[in-house]
């Protein structure tokens, strides 16, 4: 049987980079998008041409009854889950403290928090030998901006991340006699797609000099600490913050 994998927001990114990786492991696939259903079908046909069992299905991983969807279709069409990450993310315009309104704040919790908390309560609730089920591991994608704070940037999101750590510390307890292992990753600036969202396209060269390594991270550095700690070899690692982060 191969062990069964879903990732949120998997159209782009470091989603997308973790998708390949587990399909070139063997996992079978549930790859989550939003918005970017053209980029999740190619990578769901790429996936599924080396031979893969993988499906995509869209969910905004903040509204309760899609997530409900969203497991239900695992549920559906592998009868198991083994592994939950954690990864769909986002960020708003960069700004100060000082200018931010309810609504974005409302927005930046809803699907960084909410999302990541709604998507580990299905996953316990399937995985967990309490609940009748066999053990499995979730990964967390957090940011080492929980640590640095994002000031002039976007402190809501630094602290969203923030509440994301102290869930993989509490959860990674809660569920550790129950054959669950909670970890995250804390990816530094990494190429993607969200810097543009904040406004700053070309954010990684700016900051880049204030990385140690002198240089930002590629998706695919980061999915290799992920498939890491979703595997075997990471046995005995539970409530871990896993800097991915070029020495921040
Ligand atoms: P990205 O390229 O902007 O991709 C974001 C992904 O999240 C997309 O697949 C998007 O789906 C999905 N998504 C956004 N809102 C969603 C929602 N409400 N429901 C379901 N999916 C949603 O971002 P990325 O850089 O790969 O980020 C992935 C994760 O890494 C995020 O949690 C981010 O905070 C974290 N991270 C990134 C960096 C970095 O420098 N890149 C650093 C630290 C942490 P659609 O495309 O379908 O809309």
């Amino acid at each position: 049987m191969h062990k069964v994998m879903l990732i949120t927001g998997a159209s782009r990114g470091i989603g997308a980079a973790t998708a390949r990786l587990a399909a070139a492991q063997g996992y079978a696939l549930c790859l989550n998008y939003h918005h970017r259903q053209d980029a999740a079908e190619l990578l769901l046909q790429e996936i599924k041409s080396a031979g893969n069992h993988a499906i995509a299905v869209s969910a905004d991983v903040s509204d309760e009854a899609q997530v409900a969807r969203l497991f239900a279709a695992i549920d559906d069409e592998f009868g198991q889950l083994d592994v939950l990450v954690n990864n769909a993310g986002m960020l708003e315009r960069q700004m100060r403290l000082d200018e931010m309104d309810a609504a974005r704040l409302a927005r930046v919790f809803a699907v960084n928090v909410t999302g990541s908390f709604l998507c580990a309560r299905e996953a316990v609730r399937r995985m967990s030998t309490r609940h009748g089920g066999y053990g499995g591991a979730i990964i967390n994608v957090s940011s080492i901006a929980a640590k640095l704070g994002a000031p002039n940037e976007y402190i809501d999101y630094a602290a969203a991340k923030g509440a994301i750590d102290s869930m993989t510390l509490g959860l990674a307890k809660e569920v550790a006699a129950e054959g669950i292992r909670v970890n995250a990753v804390r990816p530094g600036v990494i190429r993607t797609e969200i810097h543009a969202s904040g406004g700053e396209p070309g954010r990684v060269e700016r900051v880049k000099a204030g990385v140690p390594m002198g240089r930002g991270g590629e998706p695919e550095e980061v999915a290799e600490a992920i498939l890491w700690l979703a595997s075997e070899k990471a046995s005995y690692a539970s409530g871990a913050l896993l800097d991915i982060a070029g020495g921040r």
